[in-house]
């Protein structure tokens, strides 16, 4: 094998996979992606600072087999653009598409490949790294890996996803990321909706006169004309949103200052409040975008709350009419701020998106992840029956643990059992709705469990059947996300 490529040509191989596409040659080293029974490796040949500055078994001088690790991502990042993460500002369609294992990413590169969208490859959030003991560098060495591979020079974003802490922005924006989903769940407090109209004076009262009398100033019986779309504000909802909202615009606006603005490269700033009980009205999200305008904090994108629910891996649940409705006048109003619409958990909602499609024209952020993981499991039910089944009973068995991290709310007792399912019928699990849930949200669980020698249960099979089922993997992504990208127009 190296020494064809020796001669800049890209072998072939009955042993291992060849990944063409990665063939590259530059200042003196070619370097080619291949994939054998012990993993994923970098061969390089030739001589010159890429070669030198890549680690790995030498195995003569001008020849080195180098491992995928975080060393040698750098060293890609250092010498090829194209494998580094980049923002794509508030005028192109982007779509996250949250890999937890490592492995999605060449699929979904095949899937927006000369489409209308740019993929964020790399897209977790704390929660889920933490539950998958993955750590955000995991992460980025998988997408540059994966874009390295597929010889993608398109452009990728990497997302630091509903990030809440400033710590944790710190260090995300250190390693390298593009885009940054700030959560400011924990500054909307929670109940401001069920407050009577006597507590929500008095709540309102206790602010300082300077902000009480500027919101009544720039608010209270005001009428906003957006994009054709009229906002209106009376007393109460003025008091509402300010209750709601004020302490997380101070937020947003000092995570804007202190390290958007003063980021040395361009960055995708998000904002989501989405992950609240309280559902933003068109009014409550012009309300929010307006000050943030008025702070001078510019967003790429911002996160509402829709009505309705958008439960994790399954499709869109709630009046269609009325999110047609209220979706028209958020998109209008993302469109008059100048960011875009930014749809979380997007997965599977494929009763909407042809609205989606219709109002935000094109110009939008959409966020899938769960899903990714669920054509994983598929997979493993097609392949690997045995280790399908020891997984969804463990899944059923430790359903209430995961509770804790998601809100869905599967009716378990229509799972059809497991027993009176064929081997040849397991994946159709993942075409019903409590089954999908169940898995969904007991990744964490199932990829972590260890037997009572501290052997995992099922995350060395159940890597060891993904990396022989690349290809599997990588066809059911385009279908299923394909679906996704076709119906949103992209
Ligand atoms: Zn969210």
């Amino acid at each position: 094998m190296m020494n064809d490529l020796e001669n800049g040509k890209v072998p072939t191989s009955s042993s291992a996979k060849i990944y063409e596409q990665s063939y590259t040659e530059q200042d003196g080293t070619k370097l080619l992606m291949v994939h054998d029974q012990e993993g994923k490796w970098l061969l390089a040949v030739g001589e010159g600072v890429i070669f030198n500055d890549l680690e790995g078994t030498t195995l003569t001088n001008d020849k080195k087999v180098c491992p995928l690790s975080h060393e040698n991502r750098l060293v890609l990042n250092h010498y090829f653009d194209y494998t580094v993460p980049r923002a794509f500002g508030t005028k192109t369609a982007t779509m996250g598409l949250g890999d937890r294992l490592g492995l999605a990413s060449p699929g979904h590169i095949e899937t927006v490949r000369n489409r209308a969208v740019k993929p964020i490859l790399a897209q977790q959030s704390i929660r889920e790294l933490t539950l998958l003991n993955r750590t955000m560098k995991d992460m980025l060495d998988a997408a540059s890996f994966a874009v390295f591979q597929e010889g993608y020079k398109d452009g990728f974003g990497a997302d630091g996803d509903h990030i809440k802490e400033e710590k944790d922005i710190e260090y995300a924006l250190s390693l390298g990321v593009s885009m940054l989903t700030l959560d400011c769940s924990d500054h909307i407090p929670k109940q401001i909706e069920s407050l009577s109209p006597q507590e929500l004076v008095e709540q309102f009262n206790q602010l300082d006169e300077e902000t009480k009398a500027y919101f009544k100033n720039e608010y209270v019986n005001k009428t906003f004309s957006v994009n054709g779309l009229s906002i209106q504000f009376d007393e109460t909802n003025v008091m509402k949103n300010v209750l709601q909202y004020a302490k997380s615009l101070n937020f947003m606006a000092h995570v804007f200052d202190t390290y958007i603005s003063e980021s040395p490269r361009p960055i995708d700033f998000e904002i989501s409040i989405d992950e609240t009980e309280t559902i933003t009205s068109p009014q409550a999200h012009f309300f929010v975008a307006n000050e943030l305008q008025r702070r001078g904090v510019s967003v790429t994108s911002l996160a509402p709350r829709f009505c309705g629910e958008f439960q994790k891996g399954i499709d869109y649940i709630g009046d269609i009419d009325q999110f047609e409705h209220e979706l028209r006048e958020h998109a209008l109003i993302a469109e008059f701020f100048g960011y875009k619409l930014s749809i979380h958990s997007g997965s599977d909602k494929f009763k909407v998106f042809p609205i989606i499609a219709k109002y935000t024209k094109g110009v939008l952020h959409i966020k899938t992840a769960g899903t990714n993981w669920l054509e994983a499991v598929r997979v493993i039910a097609n392949t690997n029956p045995s280790l399908y089944r020891r997984m969804h009973t463990y899944a059923l068995q430790h359903f209430e643990e995961a509770l804790a991290y998601y809100h869905v709310t599967p009716d378990l007792d229509s799972v059809i059992p497991l027993d009176q399912v064929e081997d040849e019928k397991l994946a159709d699990y993942m075409n019903d709705d409590a089954a999908r849930q169940l898995f969904h949200v007991t990744y964490g669980i199932l990829l972590t469990a260890k037997d009572e020698n501290g052997e995992f249960l099922f995350k060395d099979e159940f890597f060891a059947t993904l990396n022989q089922q690349e290809d599997v993997y990588r066809e059911a992504l385009v279908k299923h996300i394909g679906k996704h990208v076709d119906l949103l127009g992209l």
